[in-house]
């Protein structure tokens, strides 16, 4: 899944393992939860989460990628959200997939104008260390910068599929299964 701040990539990607039965691996999810626990890598990666900036590729590739291969081995796929966010750690991805002889088969992008964004991630009441609207901002600034062009990447490789992420979450649920049921495998 590719999509800015707010896009609802987490409801989403949550939904989507529901539906097909598969596991989701959110790499936000995993650093909030090394972060609550404080662990070494949680210390590390904590003023990053705070500030809405990224977290070093290496760091980032350390915590997912034995995640993603266990999920390749044991699953029939996986949703990852929110991972790769930035051209090195879509290449590293692109290349275990060849190694692990597997490969993406969608990359499905949340579309939403910025307005829409700012206001839901201010005010979703989650109640994350990154919601002000300040860090909202920030992150999708960071997001524009460093994740955007990974949406060229994937276009290129013919894997992108757009959603309209500003309706309410049911609508765009129901537009994401249909879209992907489309899909073989
Ligand atoms: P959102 O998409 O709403 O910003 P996430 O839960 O996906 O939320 O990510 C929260 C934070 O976790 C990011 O702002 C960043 O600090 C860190 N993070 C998550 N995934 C990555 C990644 N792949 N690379 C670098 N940093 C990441």
């Amino acid at each position: 899944m590719l999509a800015p701040p707010g896009a609802g990539k987490g409801t989403q990607g949550e939904r989507i393992a529901e539906r097909y039965g598969v596991p989701r691996i959110g790499s936000g999810d995993l650093f909030r939860e090394e972060v609550a626990q404080q662990t070494p890598l949680g210390k590390t990666v904590q003023s990053y989460l705070k500030a809405g900036d990224l977290v070093p590729d290496d760091v980032v590739l350390s915590l997912i990628m034995n995640r993603v291969i266990a999920a390749a081995r044991t699953s029939g796929g996986y949703v990852l959200d929110g991972f790769p966010r930035t051209l090195p750690q879509a290449e590293a991805a692109a290349d275990l997939a060849r190694e692990a002889n597997t490969s993406a088969q969608v990359v499905l992008y949340l579309d939403a104008p910025p307005e829409v964004l700012v206001a839901r991630v201010a005010g979703r009441g989650e109640n994350r260390a990154d919601d002000s609207e300040a860090v909202a901002k920030h992150r999708l600034e960071v997001y524009t910068e460093h994740t955007k062009p990974l949406l060229d990447y994937y276009t290129k490789r013919g894997l992108v599929l757009t959603i309209d992420a500003a309706p309410p979450i049911e609508t765009v649920s129901q537009a994401i299964f249909a879209a992907l049921d489309k899909i073989d495998d």
